[in-house]
């Protein structure tokens, strides 16, 4: 069985092998199991499916909640020479019974649709007159209400087990918590079903936070230095700020596209066709954008704002990189996060077990913002994983973070929070430590406190980090409303009384040089000078086909096996075989368009 299943990743996907537990999983289905798939997105869930797809009889169903996904994939299958097809609601209805005749003729090996199409009387009615192969259910999570993305049609999928239980499902996420796990194996009626959990790390990318200063500076800086023409996207937390931050990406040289909720539909399909079909572009989002976007070459993700929990970030960060090659996530974030999260926590209107449950969220966030040790080991620790050594690939591994010993200025600062009548919010606090003697300052009669310009010795700066860390770690807090009146949390007693001290971090805020040396991480940097012609018409022949055809370039082939190509320089249809990536419809399709550019290369190279 495995070894018919190698054969067709070799023959269809031109891959060497499977990667960790596909083989398990693609030898469990193909002999007509059931199983429950958990791993991170890029880690490969797809030919879980696709593979016993085209081992079994029949057509597999894959179940899907987005059209671009469905597009996407199918698009994808067909240059591979599979036989697949979708039915949406964009499809009109004579195109509809195309595919239905098709579905019955048997001449598809896959079939995508959403949940809501297959749960109609007339596409069970057909579905029963054709032998499946197998149910792939695609974004299980959505099952759950746990969930981010509850989708209520997925519910209706339990009747697959009751019409069809001779035909094996499988269903796939990449949410793992237990909560979501349960509901799936529960509500899908997959109790029977072997689950295989994948690690949840991500090793091509690099985990960077940054206190924000001057957020787009710091991001320019940080493309620049970093990712000069990659793809990549920003995350807003507001529709104004993204147009904001794309106008200022573009007067800067950057091709840059917004999108929000708020766009007229034409604008917000045109900017993502942009993003998807052109090379390097950045999109500048809110998180409305994300779901459903599988290009695989996203090289970068930076936030402005920060996420709302470890869940999200860990969800928007996992979009770059899909294809395994290097990249970075960057979060940049400051003092009026903090203030922001609190005061919602505050004003939140929920039951006290929620507001509970909520202020988990935030302060798991808040905390590998402000960590000393491994982002990774952090994040994974969130997942339930256990990382045994720091992971030597985020920014605080290759660059240890100093800490200073706060003990005083914090309690100057509580001091100061305590003394002003808790009425005031951080930028006021500040001012009467370090002595400022502002109109509203002398109006309270502020300056003849005692702790009036006692923070002279540190700079605003410094005052602000401090504030930052003393209100992330709970130790200060604002009010729901108004400005951020700050006051004492019953957690700053122990500082207080000189019980224990307190060590903060050193913010850095700037990039250091050192990273760009070390770690290369765009796709071409990691070419030598001499071969960058090479990749250069390689990519422009891919741009070149996939405009023809109507479908994004990476459809066509991944930057990876590019990258292959300029390293083998394959010189004849045999070698260009051995290359990842290339299966046997590829080859005859391109093989020979991409040999000419590589000939003419080592022609011009001798
Ligand atoms: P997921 O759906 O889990 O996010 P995909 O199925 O899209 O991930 O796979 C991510 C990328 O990894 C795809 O480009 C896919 O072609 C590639 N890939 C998956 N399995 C293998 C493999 N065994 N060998 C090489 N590449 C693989
Ligand atoms: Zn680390």
């Amino acid at each position: 069985m495995l070894a018919q299943a190698r054969e067709v990743l070799q023959h269809v996907w031109g891959y060497d092998d499977f990667r960790s537990q596909q083989a398990d999983i693609v030898t469990r289905v193909a002999s007509g199991e059931d199983a429950l798939v958990l791993m991170p997105t890029g880690g490969g869930k797809s030919l879980c499916y696709q593979v016993p797809a085209l081992m079994r009889p029949g057509t597999a169903i894959v179940i899907s909640p987005l059209i671009s996904l469905m597009q996407d994939q199918v698009a994808t299958l067909l240059q591979l020479g599979v036989r697949a097809a979708y039915l949406s609601s964009s499809l009109d209805a004579y195109e509809a019974r195309a595919i239905e005749s098709q579905l019955l003729d048997g001449s598809l090996d896959l079939l995508y649709m959403a949940p809501e199409r297959l749960v109609t009387a007339r596409t069970l009615d057909i579905l029963q007159r054709t032998p499946i192969s197998l149910f792939a259910i695609d974004e299980a999570h959505c099952v759950s209400q746990w969930g981010h993305d509850f989708r209520a049609d997925y519910l209706g999928l339990s009747v697959l087990a009751e019409q069809f239980p001779q035909v094996p499902r499988l269903a796939l996420t990449a949410t793992a918590d237990l909560r979501t796990r349960a509901d799936i194996k529960r509500l899908l009626r997959l109790e029977n079903a072997e689950v295989y959990l994948s690690s949840f790390d991500r090793p091509n990318i690099f985990y960077r936070i940054l206190p924000r200063l001057n957020a787009l500076e710091q991001l320019t800086d940080f493309i620049k230095r970093e990712h000069p023409s990659d793809a990549g996207i920003v995350y807003c937390l507001s529709r104004a700020k993204t147009e904001k931050v794309a106008e200022a990406l573009q007067a800067r040289g950057f091709p840059a596209v917004v999108y929000h909720a708020g766009l007229p539909a034409h604008e917000r399909e045109a900017n993502q066709t942009k993003f998807l079909r052109e090379e390097g572009v950045i999109v500048v989002a809110t998180i409305a954008f994300g779901m459903g976007i599988d290009k695989p070459n996203v090289r970068f993700v930076a936030h402005l704002d920060l996420p709302k929990s470890l869940e999200a970030y860990y969800q928007e960060t996992g979009r770059a990189g899909r294809d395994g090659l290097a990249s970075t996530v960057c979060l940049f974030y400051g003092l009026q996060d903090v203030i922001k999260h609190q005061q919602m926590l505050a004003q939140s209107e929920g039951s006290e077990e929620h507001k509970r449950h909520e202020r988990r969220r935030i302060d798991a966030m808040l905390q590998l913002c402000e960590t000393t040790d491994c982002r990774r080991q952090l994040l994974l620790r969130y997942f339930d994983e256990h990382m045994p050594k720091p992971c030597g690939h985020c920014d605080i591994c290759a660059e240890p973070v100093a800490t200073w010993d706060a003990t005083e200025p914090a309690r100057m600062a509580l001091s100061a929070v305590y003394r002003t009548g808790q009425r005031y919010g951080v930028e006021y606090v500040v001012e009467v430590l370090v002595g400022k003697r502002s109109d509203r300052i002398l109006a309270n009669q502020h300056e003849q406190l005692a702790v009036f310009g006692q923070g002279q010795s540190l700079s605003l700066k410094s005052w602000r980090s401090l504030f930052r860390q003393l209100l992330a770690k709970g130790l200060l807090l604002v009010d729901g409303e108004g400005f951020g009146t700050l006051r004492l949390a019953p957690e700053c007693r122990p500082l207080l009384k000189g019980e224990v001290s307190l060590a903060l971090r050193q913010d850095k805020d700037t990039l250091t040089a050192q990273r760009r040396s070390s770690t290369a991480s765009r796709a071409s940097q990691t070419l030598d000078a001499a071969d960058q012609p090479l990749w250069l018409g390689l990519r422009a022949l891919r741009r070149e086909l996939a405009l023809a055809q109507g479908v994004p370039p990476y459809v066509i082939f991944h930057d990876s096996t590019l990258m292959a190509m300029v390293e083998h320089m394959p010189l004849s249809l045999n070698e260009m075989r051995l290359i990842g990536g290339i299966g046997d419809s590829k080859l005859s399709r391109y093989g020979d368009d991409f040999l000419a550019v590589i000939r003419q290369h080592v022609d011009a190279m001798v």
